[in-house]
């Protein structure tokens, strides 16, 4: 091989694909690089002179875009801005609405308007004719906008597009616009539309003419059309933990086009997507094209994406794949356009970011990848894409140092972005294909934000190429970037300076994306198949009790299938319990809160070591899917080390002292603690409660629900484990109707904690409030009940995301969370599009067994809840009209119940105000914003919330009056994080402050004051 260093590449098999490649040895020149330099600079230079000249020659004068980018380069906040507003323009129907979205996006106090902007816009927004110009010129101007990168809404448009480029000497890929779908029927009508697609081109380029210069490569003729396809739009449940059910839906949608391809001559590439998918991506392009049928066929592409620290490993699989498979393929190499999107969503998800953090990094990354493409051009066919004028220079220059024919390297550009360059390397003679999207604005929209974005970036070589900056900078070598020391780093949940607590770091949930993820979950599935139809023993004082009552746990998602044998505790077992409490109390009490905090953390790390297998047991006890069982692990994970942190903070007394008295304000335990925990999230609910109410000094009982006992008991085995004392926690599973009165009535009882339903919550509180001889304390109630959760959908919402988020939060776990939604209420125009893409939305649920990652809703925990369920989904159809359905499919035999989403449901019917704790959903239309908060209130319960809306004035609203425990905007309303998002409700959805949240521990302590008088005849000692 030549320059490239084998040695850097760590390959032993595909996943390896994923493997990080960070060292910093991996940023540095070869030698290579160093000696094309001299060569590189002069194509450099008089490519880049070629390129600005086309650019003067071939300029469009577009005011709205023109203006929108000077703009935007102005202010960081207004650009800001600037491109929210475009994003929500096509969702603007009237001109009020247009004229009230710019003031709101830009007349604000911190957005940096040019002098006179703010008059000029509250004009534009004082009078109908203005209003109805502003929204004639904003329609035009977004038209002409996406005109210069969109290339037509439809495939006749966009074909006398590709004819212009060819007559200039340019060939093409078509791209019809289109990213990850919400229905079943949008990725079939994509399917459908790119076979249309195909026999169009095969009819349009009848009439072409061959040139030697497009339509030739070293290795002889290529097809004078190709077509780019991204496959999340293939079908709606792509889903990279699913690998093979994805797999093979989408092998089964890319076949007829692939096949017509093939026939008539095609090229067909795949592009590629945010990370989340290339694993994915990369594993249907080697399955499909090992195939018999296609092994021998030439034509296919795949994308690489020089951005990600992985973009070496993914080529040298590649490059293993191609030869493996004995015919060569198509490799576009990009930087990537997801940067931004990369860099957030991995912080959130507190993931290793799979992208190079400096410019200059991906820019040295992408010269090490075309060397390495253009050593292994028999093998893997490469395409350039790319405006930099560097970036391809340097292909041109490795190109000619390895002496290979003309026309071995393709170079791309895109549509309206790219052309000058690309007409600069066609007059330097090679083949230059554009890359040519079409279709509606609105699915086109994220394309037309991520280019407005790209052109405005201050790291966009396109940007600084039209700010007649010198070519010496332009072109100068990426490799001789040093990386900046750290800088003191903020981290990225800090949000509030005034915080001194050192921030919490929440548990990142495990990547399914990667393959090695999903084998550990399957593995730990495995695992805990012999242990099933265990006995879950009553425990007190460490001692597993014998001889009782013992009942079967069955497999929701199976009947029949025995999960565990669960020993029932009597009421003797809970006077012992209780007796056992009341003994250790003062000890336990005065043990030092490091060493109580010392055994959470260990806890911490006992669940991280067995994240998979607590998982595994979520999945058979309680139907819990994959990602969710395993979001539970991480937040109960989140909960110890917060507690025990939380804790250390409290145990610091507060002082106020002055000469001569000294005073200190400081907690103390409450004394024994029932936990009472539901099922819904067996570990978590369970682990927040019981630690919580440990590490404040307070011996436990721990009343695990019936249904999910197995999972209480590795929960306690694990606090034994990391040095709970055995006799300050007592394990008690059991029938709450029998051993919870004898808990929560007893005198000696302190604290209840309870998570529930509000008859059973409301019960508890009522019997602690009752005083019993030899009582010496109030007791204390901590109770999380239910909730009757609203989204609201404004006019304006970006409905895709309304739809997504408002099923996610109404069916993640068959809808049995207390936040889940069940009333969705939509403002005026957006409703019938809203219910249309709900109904259609909702076929693409999987109802499954909850082993299977391609479910993507299992079954409910047991009988009881099934006929609940299914009860409310008779009362949804009687009270309002179905809207959509997902019926159950036949051979499942387990606690399954269908989807039922019903509309024009009467408001203060039985089904909007009753919590029904499944996914039974009512869609109601509301005439204003006005009206939907009225009705999201109408109920007992004030849980969680949430608005899809991109009115920033409508959003500040809805923030002051929804007065919910926990309100989410432009999200789904489930799934709260320990310490971002404190979670619980008020009025009826509970009583007490949130878990996860400051003010948690308190109710599980009593605040004490001292006060001393130091001074002795008239002397005081001073603090010390
Ligand atoms: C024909 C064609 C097809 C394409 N297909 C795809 C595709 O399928 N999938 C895909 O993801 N992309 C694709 N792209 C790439 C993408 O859309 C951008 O156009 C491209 O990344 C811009 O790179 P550049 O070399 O033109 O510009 P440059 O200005 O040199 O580079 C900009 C790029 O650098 C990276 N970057 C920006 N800031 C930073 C930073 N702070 N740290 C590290 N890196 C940073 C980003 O990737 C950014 O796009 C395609 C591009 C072309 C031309």
């Amino acid at each position: 091989m030549l320059e490239i260093r084998q040695s850097e590449f760590v390959y032993q098999s595909e996943s390896n694909m994923l493997e990080e490649m960070t060292s910093p040895q991996d940023t540095g020149p070869s030698l290579g690089t160093l000696a094309l330099e001299p060569a590189l600079q002069t194509i450099g230079a008089s490519l880049l002179a070629e390129v600005r000249n086309q650019e003067t020659k071939g300029r469009i004068s577009d005011v709205f875009y023109d203006r929108l980018m000077e703009l935007s380069t102005r202010d960081e906040k207004l650009k800001v801005e600037l491109f929210r507003f475009v994003d929500a323009l096509p969702a603007l129907k009237t001109p009020e609405s247009v004229a009230r979205h710019l003031s709101e996006y830009l007349v604000r106090p911190d957005v940096q308007l040019p002098a006179g902007g703010a008059q000029l816009i509250n004009f534009l927004g004082s009078n109908l004719p203005a209003r109805l110009a502003l929204k004639t010129a904003t329609g035009i101007g977004a038209t002409t906008m996406a005109k210069r990168f969109i290339a037509g809404r439809n495939g006749r448009e966009a074909t006398s597009a590709i004819e212009r480029l060819r007559r200039q000497n340019l060939t093409f890929t078509m791209d019809l616009l289109g990213e990850a779908v919400t229905s079943e029927h949008e990725a079939l009508a994509y399917q459908k539309k790119y076979l249309e697609l195909l026999e169009d081109l095969a009819m349009a380029s009848k009439s072409w003419t061959r040139q030697a210069q497009t339509d030739t490569a070293s290795w002889g003729d290529i097809p004078m059309v190709n077509v780019s396809i991204k496959l999340s739009s293939l079908y709606a449940r792509f889903d990279p933990m699913a690998r093979d059910a994805t797999t093979e839906a989408v092998i089964a949608r890319l076949l007829p086009i692939i096949r017509s391809a093939k026939d008539k001559g095609f090229i067909v590439n795949f592009d590629m997507e945010q990370n989340d998918f290339r694993d994915v991506t990369f594993h249907i392009f080697r399955t499909m094209f090992l195939m018999e049928e296609f092994r021998t066929w030439d034509n296919a592409g795949i994308v690489c994406q020089a951005y990600l620290k992985s973009a070496e490993a993914d080529l040298l699989a590649l490059r293993d794949y191609a030869i493996e498979r004995g015919t060569p393929f198509w490799v576009r190499l990009v930087k990537g356009a997801y940067w931004d999107y990369e860099t957030i969503i991995s912080a959130q998800r507190g993931h290793p970011c799979p992208v190079w953090p400096y410019k200059p990094l991906t820019d040295a990354c992408f010269e090490r990848c075309e060397d390495f493409l253009i050593e292994n051009w028999m093998h893997l066919r490469p395409a350039i894409a790319s405006h930099n004028v560097r970036s391809q220079a340097r292909a041109q220059a490795k190109a000619k140092a390895l002496g290979l024919p003309p026309r071995t390297v393709e170079y791309q550009v895109l549509y309206g972005m790219g052309e000058p360059m690309g007409r600069a390397l066609s007059a330097a003679g090679e083949r230059v294909r554009v890359y040519v999207p079409f279709g509606e604005l609105l699915p086109g929209m994220a394309y037309l934000v991520r280019r407005l974005l790209e052109n405005s970036s201050n790291d966009s070589f396109v940007r600084k190429a039209g700010e007649a900056i010198d070519a010496s900078i332009l072109l100068a070598s990426p490799h001789t970037f040093e990386i900046p020391a750290p800088a003191h780093v903020v981290p990225a949940d800090v949000t509030d300076e005034s915080e001194s607590m050192t921030p919490f770091i929440n548990e990142p949930e495990a990547d399914f994306a990667l393959v090695e993820t999903q084998d550990q979950m399957r593995a730990a599935l495995k695992a805990i198949t012999p242990e099933l139809g265990q006995v879950v023993p009553v425990v007190i004082n460490g001692i597993p009790m014998q001889g009782r009552e013992v009942v079967d746990r069955e497999d929701p998602s199976h009947a029949g299938t025995v999960v565990a044998k669960v020993s029932y505790a009597t009421l003797d077992d809970a006077e012992l319990a209780l007796t056992a409490c009341t003994a250790s109390f003062k000890r336990w009490r005065d043990v030092p809160v490091t060493e109580r905090a010392d055994i959470l953390r260990r806890t911490a790390d006992g669940m991280r070591k067995n994240r998979f297998v607590l998982s595994a047991w979520m999945v058979r006890e309680v139907g819990k899917p994959w990602r969710e069982a395993d979001a539970d692990v991480a937040e109960a994970i989140d909960f110890c080390d917060y507690y025990a942190a939380e804790m250390e903070r409290l145990a610091n007394p507060r002082k106020r002292n002055i000469p001569g008295e000294w005073n200190e304000y400081f907690y103390e335990s409450r004394g024994p603690a029932v936990v009472i925990a539901p099922w819904n999230f067996p570990l978590a609910i369970l682990a927040g409660m019981t630690v919580a109410a440990l590490v404040a000094g307070n011996p436990v009982i721990m009343k695990p629900a019936e249904q999910s006992s197995r999972i209480g008991y590795e929960l306690y085995k694990l606090l034994i484990a990391a040095g709970c004392p055995s006799d300050v926690l007592q394990f008690l599973p059991g029938d709450g109707e029998v051993i919870g009165p004898k808990l929560v009535g007893d005198p000696r009882t302190a604290v209840i904690a309870f998570t529930g339903s509000r008859p059973v919550g409301l019960s508890i509180i009522r019997s602690a409030a009752d005083v019993h001889p030899g009582q010496r304390e109030i007791k204390r109630v901590v109770a999380e009940l239910g909730g009757k959760n609203a989204i609201i959908v404004d006019e304006d919402a970006d409905l895709d995301e309304a739809v997504l988020g408002a099923l996610q939060s109404a069916t993640g776990f068959s809808g049995q969370k207390c936040s889940a939604c069940s009333r969705v209420l939509v403002v005026g125009t957006a409703y019938e599009p809203f219910c249309e893409r709900l109904a259609e939305a909702v076929k693409t649920i999987k109802i499954g067994p909850a082993e299977d990652p391609s479910t993507t809703m299992p079954p409910v925990v047991d009988r009881d809840a099934q006929a609940r369920v299914l009860r409310y989904a008779d009362i949804a159809k009687r009270e309002g009209k179905l809207l959509g359905e997902q019926t159950v499919p036949a051979g499942l035999d387990g606690c399954y119940v269908p989807v039922v989403i019903a509309k024009d449901c009467d408001p203060k019917g039985q089904l909007c105000q009753e919590e029904v704790f499944g996914p039974v959903v009512a869609v109601m239309p509301v005439a204003t914003l006005d009206e939907a908060l009225d009705i999201a209130d109408n109920t007992i319960y004030a849980l969680t919330g949430g608005l899809y809306s991109r009115s920033p004035q409508n959003i500040a609203r809805v923030r002051r009056e929804m007065r919910v425990g926990n309100l989410y905007i432009n999200r789904k309303i489930t799934g709260a994080i320990v310490d971002r998002q404190p979670f619980g409700g008020a009025r009826m959805s509970g009583v007490g402050s949130k878990a996860g949240g400051p003010d948690y521990l308190l109710q599980f302590l009593v605040p004490r004051t001292i006060t001393e008088s130091v001074m002795r005849r008239g002397f005081a000692p001073t603090e010390d």
